[in-house]
């Protein structure tokens, strides 16, 4: 059977702080469904569709890795897609009151999927989606953090091309 994990999140937009946890996931797991949060709480810069289709972009390179776009409850997402964990990258302490939170509930509301916590990449200890998109508005160059068709797509959504 195929061992499938869903890395679930907002991605807005991708950075290589996600990509990295993306081909480290790959090294556990047969495939990686990237999913695309829609129904989120939080305010996004870019739509579901748009943030989909740079991750697909610039995911098109990774053998195993699927993105998809979901709503409703991440437990029976998970169950639909015969997942067996949610992956998530932990960057700070900060990060991690809220996922240990949502992980607990998760294990409540379904007992046989697992939540793997991969420490982030010391190297991206710092970046966020957010920290990248005022960069760009502050007109600052991110090639260093996303790759050069989202900084490309950011420069086209706040104007600065
Ligand atoms: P954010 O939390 O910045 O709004 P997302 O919701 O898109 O970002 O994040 C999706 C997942 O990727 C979360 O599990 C988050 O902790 C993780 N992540 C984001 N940036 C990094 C990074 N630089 N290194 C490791 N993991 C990260």
């Amino acid at each position: 059977m195929k061992r499938i994990a869903v890395y679930p999140g907002s991605f807005d937009p991708v950075t290589y702080g996600h990509l990295d946890i993306v081909k480290r996931s790959l090294e556990l797991f047969d495939q990686v469904i990237i999913a695309v949060l829609s129904n989120t709480m939080k305010k996004s810069l870019f739509t579901a569709d748009e943030r989909y289709d740079m991750l697909m972009k610039v995911t098109s390179v990774l053998p195993n890795v699927q993105v998809d776009i979901f709503s409703g409850l991440l437990v029976d997402y998970i169950k639909n897609k015969s997942a067996i964990a949610i992956i998530k990258g932990l960057r700070a302490i900060s990060d991690f009151e809220h996922e240990f939170q949502m992980a607990l509930m998760n294990k409540k509301l379904n007992p046989k999927i697992e939540t793997l916590f991969m420490m982030t990449n010391e190297k991206y200890l710092y970046l966020s989606s957010s920290m990248v998109k005022e960069i760009v508005e502050l007109k600052g160059n991110v090639l260093d953090f996303v790759p050069s068709y989202v900084s490309k797509k950011l420069k086209e959504k706040l104007n600065l091309n």
